[in-house]
């Protein structure tokens, strides 16, 4: 790919507004699905047959309009449009990076705004989503962190922007014609805006959506949910997700951890390692991957990573390096490609895996840690960032 390529940017204005009132069959659950379909009048022995009929429209064959949906007699079509919609979040803007990784603005009910990155390899092709509007923590190295407006996404809106990219990507089959051998979208990652395990239930029935076989079909194994440490909900994510885990653990010690990641003055290292020891063994995952955001002179010495080795023995683990994305404001330098190379040769002679993660579309702040949407622009003050980073 041409590193060099401009930095394209379009306004998309497909109008894709819901209806006021009329309620999503996006988002809903098989079960939700029929129950909706018996109170608006469907016979219940039908039921289930037409959720699957209209499940396979909207999930595999990517269509929106009721009109379209020909295996349905036309009357109950009509119901169906008078009752319902098939309503995708509004795609505000759409930016390309040099590096081919798409990032999407799209809006939500309420006028709020999430990212949605899509990047691209040789062999696969990832979708980074988000689960919340903001987030909650607030973690001192990333930017999301310093977002003060939060809500919950529902899970139309997190399926919602899986949905979006296979639009902008071109990527739902066409009928009569062999199906794709590499999907341009074959993962999906929650390491955008937001705490996924902060929105359990929608997360999961999103989720649960992407890994239908009968509509977008991606194996829990294509999905990794990324957590700052919710603890009490790790064994329920491989209980009822079943997806593979990531966590952002980001130091070795409690000390410098309650700095990074707040979330760990509840639950410390010590309750955290715990909840992952039995993570793979429920979840079938094979392993856990650890992220770990290389930070000048806080996190990055020789002693860190054998610290880290030791925490970790036992658990099959991936220690994912993350170079520190800059934003504005923020309190942190990346380590050096010399110290992140030390470390990451620590780790590996250990016996781990240690890729370090390279950033991508940093031209169009999507990488890790930069997403904030401009419009949501109220945010701490830089003294408040560091006040709450012990700094
Ligand atoms: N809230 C979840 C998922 C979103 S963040 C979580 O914290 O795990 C996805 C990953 O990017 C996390 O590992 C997060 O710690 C990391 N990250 C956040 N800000 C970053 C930054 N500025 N540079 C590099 N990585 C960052
Ligand atoms: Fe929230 Fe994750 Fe950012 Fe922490 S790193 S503030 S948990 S999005």
């Amino acid at each position: 790919m041409d590193a060099q390529a401009p930095i394209t940017q379009d306004v998309l204005t497909i109008p894709r507004k819901a209806a006021e009132g009329l309620p999503n069959l996006v988002g809903m659950t098989r079960d939700g699905m029929r129950d909706a379909l018996i109170a608006a009048g469907t016979p219940e022995k039908q039921a289930k047959m037409r959720v699957g009929q209209i499940w396979q429209w909207v999930y595999h064959w990517g269509v929106r309009d009721f009109a379209k949906m020909t295996n349905l007699a036309k009357d109950y079509r009509a119901m169906l449009a008078d009752n319902f919609v098939v309503a995708l979040p509004e795609v505000v803007t759409r930016q390309v990076s040099g590096d081919g990784t798409r990032k999407y603005l799209v809006r939500i009910a309420g006028g709020h705004e999430v990212e949605v990155v899509y990047i691209p390899e040789t062999d696969r092709g990832t979708l980074c989503i988000s689960s919340q509007v903001g987030c909650t923590l607030t973690c001192s190295f990333c930017h999301t962190g310093t977002q003060k407006l939060v809500r919950n996404l529902t899970a139309a809106e997190i399926i919602g922007q899986v949905l979006v990219a296979r639009d902008d990507l071109g990527e739902w089959p066409v009928q009569g014609t062999p199906k794709d051998e590499v999907r341009l979208l074959s993962n999906i990652v929650l390491m955008g805006m937001g705490e996924p395990l902060y929105n359990f239930e929608n997360v999961r029935d999103a989720m649960k959506i992407a890994m239908d076989p009968d509509g977008i079909q991606l194996s829990r194994r294509r999905i990794t949910l990324s957590t700052s440490g919710v603890v009490p909900e790790i064994a329920r994510t491989a209980q009822e997700i079943g997806c593979q885990l990531a966590i952002s653990f980001h130091a070795t010690t409690d000390e410098v951890r309650d700095k990074l990641v707040p979330i760990n003055k509840r639950w410390p290292l010590a309750d955290l390692l715990d909840a992952l020891r039995t993570y793979p063994k429920v979840s079938n995952s094979e392993r856990i991957t650890f992220e770990y955001v290389m930070l000048d002179g806080v996190n990055d010495s020789d002693a860190d990573a054998h610290r880290l080795i030791k925490l970790i023995d036992g658990i099959p683990a991936k220690i994912n390096l993350i170079p520190f994305n800059e934003w504005p404001g923020a309190p942190y330098k990346r380590s050096s490609n010399n110290r992140i190379r030390a470390f990451a040769d620590i780790i590996y002679k250990a016996g781990y895996a240690s890729p370090i993660r390279t950033p991508r579309g940093e031209d169009i702040m999507a990488a890790c840690g930069q997403l904030k949407s401009a419009t949501e622009r109220a945010r701490k003050s830089k003294a408040q960032i560091a006040q709450e980073a012990g700094l």
